[in-house]
């Protein structure tokens, strides 16, 4: 049974730097995504120690947050019926190359780190990945008439 869940998603340096963001929020935005947070953010050290500790023994690790660094961020919060794996299908694999066609990763990127997405990768990471980001009050529930056609109830 789908369940609505958030999921949270940021929009890399390197979407910024190329003028991507209007399109990759345009994307989730045909999916049906509804914006629930919307915000610039300036990641820390801090942060990103945390939010990549997966990633804390790579040899990229540095360059990685210091790519992360670059600028700020776009951070999103987008719910819909099973957005944590919907979302990471519309954004594609880490690697654009590997990634299939249609995605964004594929469509618009070539290289990592700059693949121009984070998203969450469980409902786990999700919840955890939301609080880390954006404050309860700056999300925002609301209702649009296209729920109904969206989400499936009350058509
Ligand atoms: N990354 C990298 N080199 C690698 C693997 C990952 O620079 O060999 C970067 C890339 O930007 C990726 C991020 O680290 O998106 C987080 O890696 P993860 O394995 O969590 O991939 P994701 O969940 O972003 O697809
Ligand atoms: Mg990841």
């Amino acid at each position: 049974m789908a369940e609505i869940q958030k999921t949270l998603v940021l929009l890399k340096p390197d979407a910024l730097q190329r003028d991507l963001l209007g399109e990759v929020i345009r994307r989730f935005e045909l999916k049906g995504l509804k914006i629930v947070g919307l915000k610039l953010i300036r990641l820390t050290d801090e942060m990103l120690t945390e939010h990549y500790a997966h990633l804390a023994e790579k040899p990229f690790f540095p360059s990685l947050k210091q790519f992360m660094m670059q600028t700020p961020v776009v951070g999103l919060v987008l719910e819909g019926l099973d957005s944590v794996e919907s979302v990471r299908k519309i954004v594609g694999s880490t690697n654009p190359r590997n990634a299939d066609a249609g995605t964004i990763r594929a469509d618009l990127s070539m290289n990592v780190p700059s693949n121009l997405i984070h998203a969450s990768d469980s409902p786990e990471a999700a919840a955890t990945e939301v609080k880390r980001f954006f404050k309860d009050d700056e999300l925002f529930a609301y209702e649009k008439i296209t729920d109904r056609y969206q989400f499936g109830e009350g058509v």
